[in-house]
């Protein structure tokens, strides 16, 4: 058991010895000779102090000085006080106990009541902390969602509904998302499988978004987000697309192919609005994503670049690094199709259809220990690989590695660790090329 630490505060120093010893046994006992000293030993062992034995009449700061600080103390608020005094006078103990004090024992004291007073208060605050933890408990129980520890339904209305009342600077702008065929994974894996792809779909959803952001589950297979205070529309946008290319490509997820996500956005523009003409105008540009074919976004309002994957650039992406995918995937813009490959060797595997197609090419060397002119040079025996469409990935400060990318004839480099806005340039200034 951990052991239970009081302080003594008292000017008189035999008051104070005679405490301790009386304690001494069972207790940790630290001693402060005047209130001030006493504060200052409870700001700064803040939350190791069990119970304050609290002399009244101290010179300079008095024991009820003390008590009215302790209101303004976060840490202090919570700890039991007894107070022990010369003084009996009544209106000293109405005083004290208006102040808070939890006891009051005058002095002289008879050594064993002392003792069982003390030992009383601790009890009863022991107890006090025991219902407030469970109160704790039962509260973030009754907020959260118990599978994925977003927040429930309930809590994410009143959030965003409190949220949409005070619309300070930028814009707040709401996703509705559902996740696409999910009801394939329960009726081919079973229900733990589907809530697995849940729980994986939810832990994404809570890393991608600002800790002031609101992210919620509202029902099976659906969620909601609230972005708040965006200072820019293209953040969105970069979110958005973020969400869908992971899904579309799971660079590090292990969730089924056929699962990917449909998002609907809408915004409000500074005019505060309410959670439910929100939510609808969102649900309802949602639903037009799985209308439109699914593992898209739409926004309510406004007319989407409709392409249909045959008419699709393609962005060819040779990488098998997690990180290097993640961020090429989410940094695509959503007119564009990503073939993946994890090797060279997969290249083989990809159909004419789509090497027609490729614009531009993410070839990985940064995890080749050397310049990789190998890779290069079994790249080119590609009769489609087009050199002055790649983007060589190589480590920073390699300079081996950037130096037979150039050799060979690629158009740019980019080093990792990738920064995302470098990736979204180069994409569109090669897509722009075409
Ligand atoms: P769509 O692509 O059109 O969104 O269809 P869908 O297959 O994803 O199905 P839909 O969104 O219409 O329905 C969601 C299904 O999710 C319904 C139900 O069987 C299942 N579901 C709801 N809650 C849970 C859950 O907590 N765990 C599991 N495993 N399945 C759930
Ligand atoms: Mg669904």
């Amino acid at each position: 058991m951990e052991t239970t630490t009081m302080l003594v505060v008292d000017d008189d120093e035999m008051n104070r010895q005679i405490l301790k010893v009386l304690f001494d046994s069972k207790y940790a006992v630290l001693e402060a000779e005047s209130g001030e000293e006493g504060l200052a030993m409870l700001e700064s062992c803040s939350g190791n102090i069990d119970l304050v034995l609290l002399d009244l009449i101290m010179p300079g700061m008095s024991g009820f000085d003390v008590l009215k600080k302790r209101m303004d103390m976060e840490d202090f608020k919570t700890v039991p006080v007894v107070v022990i005094t010369s003084s009996s006078a009544m209106e000293d103990q109405v005083h004290a106990f208006e102040l808070g004090a939890n006891d009051y024992i005058t002095k002289p004291f008879v050594p064993e009541i002392v003792l069982s007073r003390v030992n009383n208060v601790l009890a009863s605050h022991r107890r006090y902390l025991t219902v407030e933890l469970e109160a704790q408990k039962l509260k973030v129980r009754s907020e959260l969602d118990q599978m994925t520890g977003l927040y429930n339904k309930n809590t994410v209305e009143y959030l965003i509904h409190e949220n949409l009342k005070n619309v300070q600077v930028g814009q707040n702008v709401m996703f509705v998302i559902d996740i696409d065929n999910f009801k394939s994974v329960n009726d081919i894996s079973g229900h733990l499988a589907g809530d697995h792809v849940i729980k994986i779909i939810a832990d994404m959803l809570s890393s991608h978004f600002r800790k002031t952001d609101i992210v919620g589950r509202i029902g099976g297979d659906e969620f909601v987000v609230l972005m708040v205070d965006v200072p820019t529309k293209d953040i969105v946008y970069r979110k958005v697309n973020e969400l869908i290319q992971i899904m579309r490509y799971k660079p590090n997820l292990t969730i089924p192919e056929n699962v990917t996500l449909s998002i609907g956005i809408a915004c409000n523009e500074r005019i505060p609005t309410s959670y439910s003409e929100l939510f609808h105008k969102a649900d309802e540009a949602l639903y037009r994503a799985k209308e439109d074919g699914k593992a898209c976004y739409r926004e309510y309002g406004v007319e989407p670049v409709n392409l249909d994957d045959d008419e699709r650039q393609v962005v060819l992406l040779i990488s098998r690094n997690r990180s290097v995918c993640s961020i090429i995937l989410g940094n695509m813009p959503q007119e564009v199709r990503v073939v993946e490959a994890l090797t060279l060797d997969d290249l083989k595997r990809i159909k004419p259809r789509d090497t027609e197609k490729i614009s531009m090419i993410y070839a990985d060397v940064s995890e080749y220990q050397k310049d990789g002119e190998k890779y290069w040079q079994e790249m080119a025996q590609y009769p489609w690989v087009d050199f002055e469409k790649t983007i060589a990935i190589c480590e920073e400060g390699e300079m081996s590695q950037y130096k037979a990318a150039l050799l060979n004839g690629v158009s740019d480099i980019l080093a990792t660790p990738l920064d995302s806005n470098a990736v979204k340039r180069r994409t569109l200034k090669q897509l722009g090329n075409k």
